[in-house]
């Protein structure tokens, strides 16, 4: 069994986040501490910790939450000029919350990671 982490809590909206959209396999809401203009994070509703704990049953969550994160681009005005989507995994990868999420952010020109 995984320990469940904040964003479980915030998934079922017994603490605040200001959750922008959720269907019944992944919820978006806007990072806390936002690194751009737009900063969004896109999670599962179950909890996978890592991206090393994905098992092929997971598919549909993985491709919800690409589906979800173009959709959130397009209605955040930022999809045309463009946008970057990161998902980190533990502690080298720089994650900090054992809970699966991707990073969409944007609003402004990135620089170059490499
Ligand atoms: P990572 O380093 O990839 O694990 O990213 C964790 C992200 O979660 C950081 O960008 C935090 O700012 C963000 N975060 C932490 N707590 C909250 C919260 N309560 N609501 C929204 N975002 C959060």
């Amino acid at each position: 069994m995984f320990k469940e982490t904040i964003f479980s809590k915030i998934i079922r909206r017994e603490i605040y986040a200001d959750i922008i959209y959720q269907d019944n396999l992944v919820t978006a809401f806007r990072d806390i501490a936002p690194k751009t203009p737009t900063h969004v994070l896109i999670v599962p509703n179950i909890l996978i910790p890592t991206i090393n704990d994905v098992q092929i049953t997971h598919e549909q969550e993985l491709g919800r939450m690409i589906i979800v994160a173009a959709k959130v681009a397009k209605k955040e005005g930022i999809a045309e000029d463009g946008y970057r989507l990161i998902i980190n995994c533990n502690d080298h990868g720089g994650q900090e919350i054992y809970h699966i999420h991707m990073h969409l952010i944007g609003g402004q020109r990135l620089g170059p990671i490499f």
